[in-house]
C-alpha cells in the first residue's frame, strides 16, 4: 500500500516535522523541486512531480532522472492531469518520460483519468485504454488513478467507482493502482479497503502534516 503527498506548487510542511511525524508509516512525497532536498536530507521518501526522458540537453524547464537521482530522489510523478491540462503534456510524452525514468532506475506513478466530461459522456473505458495503452508493465511502475473532476474540487469517486475504474485499469495492466481525487482523512479508509485500491495519491490534505500522518495510516 503507497500513500504519496503530491505537494504541487506549495512550499508545504516542514519536513523534519513531517519525518518525526510520520514515524515508521510507509510514505512518499513529492514537493515542489526547490525542497526535494531538504525532503531527501530528512529521510522521507522523495519523488518529484515530473522527470525529462533525455539526461541533459537543450529543455529549458524540464530535469532529468540522473539529476534527480544525484540529489537522492528515488522516483517520480509523470502525467499529472495538472501537466496534461495546463502544460500540454501528451501520452506519447508521458510514456517517453516513464520509459526513460525506469530505465534509469527511478520508480514512476503514472496518472490517468478521465474529465468530468469524457464520464458525462460515457468516455471513461475509451479514455484509460487510451492512457494506459502506451505504458509498459514494469515492476517500479504504479498507475494513480485520478479522475480529474476529483482532483482538488472536494468531489471524491465514490468507493464503487474507484474499484471499477482500477479493475478495468489492472485488466489492461497489471499493476498496483492507486486513488487520487480529494482523498482525506475522512474517506481514505473506506477508498482504501477496495480490493482494487492498492494505495493513494494525495494533494491538498499533504500539505498539512496531520492529514498526511493520518491517511497513511489508514493505508498501512
Ligand atoms: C493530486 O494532485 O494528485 C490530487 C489528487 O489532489 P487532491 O487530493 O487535492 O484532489
Amino acid at each position: 500500500m503507497i500513500v504519496a503527498g503530491n505537494w504541487k506548487m506549495f512550499d508545504g510542511p516542514d519536513p523534519r516535522a513531517l519525518r518525526a511525524a510520520l514515524g515508521d508509516l510507509p510514505h512518499v512525497v513529492a514537493p515542489p523541486y526547490t525542497r526535494l532536498r531538504e525532503c531527501v536530507d530528512a529521510g522521507l521518501t522523495t519523488y518529484a512531480q515530473n522527470v525529462h526522458w533525455e539526461s541533459e540537453g537543450a529543455f529549458t524547464g524540464e530535469i532529468s532522472p540522473p539529476m534527480l537521482q544525484a540529489l537522492g530522489v528515488t522516483g517520480a510523478i509523470v502525467g499529472h492531469s495538472e501537466r496534461r491540462q495546463f502544460f500540454g503534456e501528451t501520452d506519447e510524452g508521458v510514456a517517453k518520460r516513464t520509459r526513460a525514468a525506469l530505465a534509469a532506475g527511478l520508480n514512476v506513478i503514472a496518472c490517468v483519468g478521465e474529465t468530468e466530461a469524457q464520464r458525462e459522456a460515457g468516455e471513461t473505458e475509451e479514455v484509460l485504454r487510451r492512457q494506459v495503452g502506451v505504458l509498459e508493465a514494469h515492476p517500479n511502475l504504479v498507475i494513480a488513478y485520478e479522475p480529474v473532476w476529483a482532483i482538488g474540487t472536494g468531489k471524491t469517486a465514490t468507493p464503487e467507482i474507484a474499484q471499477d475504474a482500477h479493475a478495468f485499469i489492472k485488466s489492461l495492466l497489471d499493476l498496483p493502482v492507486l486513488y487520487g481525487g480529494s482523498v482525506k482523512p475522512d474517506n481514505a479508509a473506506v477508498l482504501l479497503s477496495q480490493p482494487a485500491v492498492d494505495g493513494a495519491l494525495v494533494g491538498g490534505a499533504s500539505l498539512d502534516i496531520d492529514s498526511f500522518v493520518a491517511i497513511c495510516r489508514a493505508g498501512s
